[in-house]
């Protein structure tokens, strides 16, 4: 099975590995690791990630907040 990088498109050897169907858990059937090709994208990776962590505990926060 062909995989593309999540980050620039480029092919993948990738073999996922998955925790669960998701099923009463929190990895929703995801694979544990996304296919990424290499340290550059993994890097930008890890920096979209924790941007949309960031965003959604900033909306939460505001949703707590605004009460
Ligand atoms: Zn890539
Ligand atoms: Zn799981």
């Amino acid at each position: 099975m062909e995989w593309k990088c999540l980050i620039c498109g480029g092919e993948v050897p990738y073999e996922p590995e998955y925790c669960c169907d998701g099923k009463d858990c929190g990895c929703y059937g995801m694979p544990i690791h996304p296919p990424i090709c290499g340290d550059e994208c993994n890097e930008e990776w890890n920096r979209r990630s924790r941007e949309s962590i960031m965003k959604y505990l900033k909306e939460r926060n505001d949703n707590v907040s605004g009460i």
